[in-house]
């Protein structure tokens, strides 16, 4: 009974198995050299788009049904390292699966859907040689610019909601906050109020798509001030501003 107990640890510990019943077979270690298409990074988390992606709008690859914006300071929790880290600049990203860290682009069992049309940042990505990715990304960067750069309503919508609710204006407020500035509370949730706002405005007055508000605006405040520590709940037609309740060690999320 020992013997099997040592026997099934080793299958788990040498994944190529076992050789002539219980000799355990030799690991063997070789440095990748080109990508197997394993899908691991396309699970992790989807690319963000360089200028040279914007083809891929125009063809109709992309669209502003499978693109979101990172606004410039906004905070983001990664998936991978569960660390907050804040984007030094504007990023359009692909989304991401619900709830998950997968690109929509990836499919279980077949690989990447778009393979032959794939943004420049899945062809440029090597595994084995990760540390040139994000050299000259500002400048390299797709922005929300070039993409609706010739739409004037847009254009004026995105610098009006850059000047009410940028993430540098938040960031400011939380740090009065912290400080027990009361006025900063009054800021967040004007913040608050405009974003949420204008979305459905947008899409009354306008007739914008509400799957291209993510991709105009960047996701909703109201969920990304989660990374601020904070959330917001609604009570009837007022919204409530509530410190998030940290997860004490030893507890499990329900
Ligand atoms: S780059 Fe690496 S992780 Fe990504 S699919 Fe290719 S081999 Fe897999
Ligand atoms: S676009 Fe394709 S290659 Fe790039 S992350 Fe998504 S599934 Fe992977």
């Amino acid at each position: 009974m020992k013997h099997k107990n040592v026997k099934s640890k080793l299958e788990i510990l040498t994944p190529q198995g076992l050789e002539n019943s219980d000799k355990p077979q030799k690991m063997r270690f070789n440095k990748r050299t080109s990508c197997i298409r394993c899908g691991k990074c396309c699970s992790e988390s989807s690319p963000s788009l360089m200028k040279a992606d914007m083809s891929l709008f125009v063809s109709g690859v992309l669209s502003h049904e499978n693109t979101y914006t990172i606004r410039d300071g906004e905070r983001v929790r990664s998936k991978g390292d569960g660390n907050i880290y804040e984007s030094f600049v504007e990023l359009v990203k692909i989304k991401d699966k619900d709830r998950t860290s997968v690109c929509v682009f990836y499919k279980d069992n077949e690989g990447c859907s778009i393979y032959e049309n794939r943004p420049s940042q899945c062809r440029a990505y090597k595994c084995w040689a990760p540390e040139n990715l994000m050299s000259g990304l500002e400048e390299k960067a797709l922005k929300r610019s070039d993409i609706f750069g010739s739409i004037d309503l847009l254009m004026e919508v995105i610098e009006k909601h850059e000047e009410k609710c940028s993430y540098k204006k938040l960031s400011d407020a939380f740090d009065r906050l912290a400080e027990g500035r009361e006025d900063a509370v009054e800021d967040i949730m004007d913040m608050l109020q405009y974003d949420t706002y204008i979305r459905p405005f947008l899409e009354e007055k306008f007739n914008v798509p509400s799957t291209a508000m993510d991709l105009i605006l960047g996701r909703p405040l109201v969920d990304t001030i989660n990374e601020f520590g904070f959330k917001v709940e609604k009570d009837g037609d007022e919204y409530i501003l509530l410190p998030l309740k940290p997860i004490k060690e030893g507890e499990e999320e329900k």
